[in-house]
């Protein structure tokens, strides 16, 4: 696992903006994903954008265990390779969410990283369910 940034690797904003107001300042890590990725808090991610986030964050700091445990059991791989040498994220941009009812959302996003000086970007509808109360990563569609 990489050092904790002090802003979080999603990047969310700290206040709800019209993007036209952008850059905005970003939550710290703590007080943004961190609080899902800590499991001893018991804290989980209240919507399938903020699980999303989450996800993304744990991507880049390499959380296999957080990956695992929000991938829905139907479509979850039995092991998560690492990040592949050399490889940046830089960022990530929610373009959309919608709730197709109080159990079943969609988040797309875009998710940029460079990998030997190539910058690399995936464009990706996720699909989440909720179980039990808690949010659920299904599948993806590439875009
Ligand atoms: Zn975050």
């Amino acid at each position: 696992m990489t050092a904790i940034a002090a802003i979080c690797p999603c990047r969310a904003p700290a206040a709800v903006l019209p993007a036209a107001a952008l850059p905005y300042a970003s939550l710290p890590y703590t007080a943004c994903c961190g609080r899902y990725h800590a499991g001893s808090l018991h804290l989980l991610a209240p919507t399938a954008e903020a699980l999303m986030r989450s996800r993304y964050s744990a991507f880049v700091l390499e959380l296999t265990d957080y990956l695992l445990a929000t991938w829905h059991a139907r479509t979850r791989p039995a092991v998560i390779e690492p990040n592949s040498i050399g490889l940046k994220w830089l960022g990530l941009e929610v373009r959309h969410c919608g709730l197709q009812d109080a159990d079943h959302a969609t988040v797309e996003f875009i998710a940029r990283s460079k990998l030997g000086g190539r910058a690399q970007r995936l464009h990706e509808t996720s699909r989440f369910v909720r179980e039990s109360g808690r949010w659920f990563y299904l599948d993806g569609e590439s875009r």
